[in-house]
This record gives C-alpha cells, structure tokens and sequence, in this order.
C-alpha cells in the first residue's frame, strides 16, 4: 500500500478542487460528512469546488441529530453512491466519518480523500477502519486515503473534547512502545527501529504542550495532528497496530466492548487509552521497582499449572465463561513445561534490561498525570465511570482479548498480575477515585 499524500496548512480547505483534480482527472467529488463536519469544513469544500470549475460537488450529508456511528448502514449508504462510475469521495470528518469512507471506497475499489475536521485519533492514515457489524466491532484491514488534506484553522476550532481526545490517543504511544520493548527484550517480537524511530523520536515534543493545546494554539493542535498521522503511517508501514498500541489499548478495547459510559455519553476512544495509559504506566512502574529475586521466588512456589486450572481461575476472576476467541488466545499464549521454563530463565536474564528499558521509555507517573490534567483528560477511573470492579476486570481480561504480548502477559507470567492488579486499585498510590 502507498502511503498518503498529506497536506496541512491554514486555508487548506481551498487547496482540495486542485489536488483532487491532479490526483483524479476525470472523476468527480462525492462530499461526504455529518451535520457538524459539513458546518465545520464541508460548506466551504463545496464553495472551492465551484470557484474551480467544476460544475456537480455531489453531497452524502448524515444528516441525523446524534453522533453518526461506524456501521455497515453507513458504509452501504457510500457505497450505494459510490458506485456511479467516475465519483471519489472526499471524507470530511473525524475518526467514524473517515473510517466509514474508507471501507466503502475500499470495497468499491475506488481510492478517496480525507478532509480531517479534528485531531482526534491516529486511523487517518491507518489501514484499517473498525467498524461495528451486526453488533461487534470489527477492524477491517482496509486502504488508507490516498490524499489528506489537514486545514489547521479547521483542527483548531474542532470541538475541545476532540482536541483533548487526541492528546489521549497521543500520550498512548508512550506505554504503546514500553510494550513493544518488552515484547522486543522477551524475544516475542522484535523493534522495528525504522517504525520505531517514525513514531517515538517525535513523541515527546508531539505531547509536550498540553496547556498550549487546550488553548487552541496553531502550534500544539499541529504538533498532536502530525503526531497522529505519523503514527498511522507507521501501521501502515508496519502491517499492524504494534507501533501504535499496547496494553493501554487493551483495556480501552475491553472497556468500549462493555459500552463504557459516562454521564450518559459514550467516553471516547483518547480518553478511555488515556486512563489505560495512566494504569499501565502504573503497572510498568511497579516492575521497574521490584528486584528479582522476588520473581523468582514466585516461581518457586508456583512450579506451573495445568491449563484448565488456570481456565478455571480466570473464569472465577472475569465472573463469566471464556468465549471461543479468549478460550484460543488463552490457550497461545500459555506455556507449560520446556517452553514455560525457557520463558522464565529469559525473564530472568533480561530482568533488568526490561528495567532499565522502562525507566527511559516511561513519563514519570505524577508527571504524566499532570500532562493528562493540562489536557482536560480523565485522570481517576472515577470521571469516565469506573468503578474498582471494572477497573479490575479490565486488567485480567485485556491480556486474552489479543494475541498480542504486553505487560500484562509479563506481570502473569511473573506470577504477579493480581499482586499488581491489587495494588493499583487499591493502594491509594495511584487512584483515589472510582464511580
Ligand atoms: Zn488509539
């Protein structure tokens, strides 16, 4: 897959007729947006395309009250459009509006242009579009756009929350790639450097200005933007999600599967991985504190168990029977004998490289929190709706949810998930408010 072309600039909105035309000749723009996207950006899309000649902008407006969800409706009602011969659609719109374009140009072979209207999450430029069918979430590998065309005086006067969304899914890449470091230093699944370096060298400046951002400054909500697009273009290089997500995304995927919600909304996709950043920041932490030989001196009391023992075990903590996908991953990812010994003296050996390896990669807790806070993001599982027994049901279950190896695949096997578990609910050190 080609990467996208991106353009972000002020006044972007008008550079759109040109470039659709020089990437597209002989086709013809299909606007597609929502109520607040077609105020936001679409109208003067629109009026662009008329100043330059062209004399039929056609418009797929979801003109409904309440937020336009990812769905098979919305991408059957592209794609019915869409299949007029010589119309591209130009997406204008934030995360569901693109990834409902993009799966319906996709799947009518047709390429298109994104028009973002917030900074809000990393799947513009991603391949893939999670989309809910029949009920589930699914994540569609997909082409990206072919065009981004990024209006900052757009992104900047997009709605707060979406901004702070953004900063969310941002500040996510750092326990993102702790994970991957572990994975990397367990010989589960090696750094990419090349990938590595597109997302994490920038990151720090990316993130580094929350109090700017929350005041709409041109600079900060740019910095989050390219944050977010350079992310995607390192899934898209990578083939997968790794260089973009870990734990943290676990837990949010666990917490959105359970239609988390908060004062009668939906909570967002940043702002569920920013608490799931502060609670594996928290987890990292504790292994970065604890020496060795007290692993190994759980090991000793737990020689192995027997699969269905520990099926058993997390059936009692999760309060529910494993599905016939948790039931698969579950069975990967658990190791007995030769396999769980070799584990065991690699973790052993790498302990305090891993160490070492989180100390560089972490935001220290307290400082993260404060970053969080400046970015009117949620920083007690108490302001999304978490309560200690959905705060604890995440952790256990975020391992079984992916194949993916993170932190919480390290602490069990360490045999100190629950101790951790235990302690960030519990111990005051971390949290201090649960719904
Ligand atoms: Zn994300």
């Amino acid at each position: 897959m080609s990467p996208p072309t991106i353009v972000t600039t002020e006044g972007a909105v008008k550079l759109v007729p040109d470039r659709f035309r020089t990437a597209w000749p002989s086709a013809q723009p299909l606007l597609v947006a929502d109520r607040n996207t077609w105020e936001a950006a679409g109208k003067a899309v629109a009026r662009a395309f008329s100043e330059e000649g062209f004399d039929t902008a056609e418009v797929l407006l979801f003109d409904e009250p309440q937020q336009v969800h990812a769905d098979q409706a919305h991408v059957d009602a592209v794609k019915q459009r869409l299949g007029q011969e010589d119309l591209v659609a130009v997406a204008i719109g934030a995360g569901s509006l693109n990834d409902i374009v993009k799966l319906a140009s996709y799947e009518c072979e047709k390429p298109y242009c994104c028009v973002p209207t917030a900074p809000s999450v990393d799947g513009y430029t991603s391949p893939n579009a999670p989309i809910t069918i029949q009920g589930f979430k699914q994540t569609i590998p997909c082409a990206p756009p072919q065009l981004v065309i990024a209006d900052v005086t757009v992104l900047r006067n997009a709605p707060m929350a979406m901004i702070s969304s953004g900063y969310g899914d941002m500040v996510a890449k750092i326990t993102g790639g702790a994970d991957w470091l572990i994975a990397d230093a367990l010989g589960v699944e090696a750094v990419d450097r090349h990938v590595w370096d597109l997302v994490q060298l920038p990151l720090r400046g990316r993130i580094g200005s929350p109090k700017a951002l929350m005041a709409r400054d041109p600079v900060a909500i740019d910095d989050v933007f390219s944050g977010l697009v350079e992310t995607g273009l390192a899934m898209l290089l990578f083939g997968n999600s790794r260089p973009a997500s870990g734990s943290e995304h676990l837990l949010s995927h666990v917490w959105e599967m359970k239609g988390l919600s908060f004062g009668g909304e939906l909570v967002s996709h940043g702002h569920k991985v920013a608490m799931g950043t502060l609670i594996t920041t928290a987890m990292m932490t504790r292994i970065s504190e604890i020496p060795l030989d007290a692993i190994l001196s759980v090991w000793n009391r737990n020689p192995g168990i027997s699969f269905d023992t520990q099926q058993v075990a997390l059936e009692t903590s999760l309060g529910e029977k494993l599905d016939i996908d948790m039931l698969r991953i579950a069975k990967e990812k658990y190791l007995i004998g030769v396999q769980l010994q070799e584990r065991r003296a690699r973790i052993a050996s790498q302990w305090l490289h891993i160490q070492q390896s989180l100390r560089n990669q972490l935001v220290a807790f307290e400082e993260l929190r404060k970053m969080l806070e400046q970015a009117a993001c949620p920083v007690q599982p108490g302001e999304i709706g978490l309560d200690r027994t959905m705060v604890r049901y995440g952790m256990v279950k975020a391992r079984i949810i992916r194949p993916r190896y993170t932190v919480f695949d390290l602490a069990y096997e360490c045999g100190i998930l629950e101790a951790l578990i235990d302690e960030v609910v519990d111990s005051g050190r971390w949290f201090t408010s649960f719904a």
